[in-house]
């Protein structure tokens, strides 16, 4: 069985195909150009191969409403020449097969729920922290979607005392986690960017310090069961993991009655994402699947 998988990023489209179980076959990336530009080598390319479904994580904005006269259109993204653009209609009409969409963030979730990180929970909360802060939040194992889709990076959160940095640099919002502890964010408050910091430097704090008010304030409304928190930053910086674990349990001053919010048990429960770069296309392969057995059950 071959799937298509389609990452579509504001920088660069992958298209590869390939299923969940044995990865990727074949792979091909196009630069993000005009949608007229991009779109019709992305078709070309996926045709060649007699794929049986296809899965996208698209960044967006995007209308994931399946009520929606725009179900999987791009919205009001800053990228003018994809503003309202009908990715999932385009495709649709292009290659007639089963598919599905979500954002990029979800998509990687659904990965690191089926295939990594957060395997066997029910409630898990992804989110990855670089140029952006994205996160997926996935109850009963499906990514949720409501009024639109929820944004945790731009969680309002109170600024440390003592932080340099007047403002955040979310135009949307003073003070988001986005604003205060996305990676520039970092380098606009210490003037350089997160991999040239040394270990000892006191971004680590602050930035452990930001997370943690994330984490805490998503235990106590969604409950997760496992934290993934990945993204470049996360990666630079090992050390933040174990000072997020504590930070969280400092400020949630042993409110919640579980094993894993001790000191014990956090090791297991805020943790670095397994697949790496690997999650957005597991995750596309693994939408496509989903779409392909919502239309013809028994098939994957
Ligand atoms: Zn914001």
């Amino acid at each position: 069985m071959l799937i298509g998988a389609l990452e579509a990023g504001g920088t660069n489209m992958t298209a590869s195909v390939g299923n969940p179980q044995r990865g990727v076959m074949q792979r091909a990336s196009f630069p993000t150009a005009a949608p007229e530009a991009t779109i019709p080598q992305i078709v070309e390319f996926i045709r060649a191969f007699d794929v049986q479904a296809l899965g996208i994580g698209s960044f967006g904005p995007l209308d994931l409403n399946p009520a929606s006269p725009t179900y999987g259109c791009i919205t009001g993204t800053p990228k003018k020449e994809w503003q309202d653009y009908p990715l999932l209609p385009a495709l649709r009409e292009a290659l007639h097969v089963p598919m599905a969409i979500d954002t990029a963030t979800n998509v990687s979730a659904l990965a690191e729920h089926r295939l990594g990180a957060g395997q066997g929970t029910r409630n898990m909360l992804y989110l990855t922290v670089g140029s952006g802060i994205g996160g997926g939040i996935l109850i009963d194992g499906k990514p949720v979607h409501g009024l639109v889709h929820p944004e945790p990076g731009h969680m309002l959160i109170v600024p440390a005392e003592g932080d340099p940095m007047e403002g955040g640099v979310c135009p949307f919002h003073r003070h988001c986690l986005e604003g205060l502890a996305s990676g520039p964010a970092m380098e606009k408050r210490w003037g350089l960017p997160a991999k040239l910091m040394m270990d000892d430097h006191p971004a680590w704090a602050l930035e452990a310090q930001y997370l943690a008010q994330m984490c805490a304030n998503m235990i106590v409304t969604i409950s997760p069961e496992i934290i993934v928190l990945g993204g470049e930053v996360m990666q630079t910086h090992p050390a933040l993991y174990p000072m997020i674990r504590e930070e969280t349990l400092r400020l949630l001053g042993g409110y919640v009655g579980s094993q894993k919010i001790t000191p014990e048990g956090m090791a297991a429960y805020i943790v670095p994402p397994k697949l790496g770069m690997n999650a957005g296309v597991t995750g596309a392969l693994l939408l496509g699947a989903q779409a392909l057995e919502a239309e013809q059950p028994g098939s994957v």
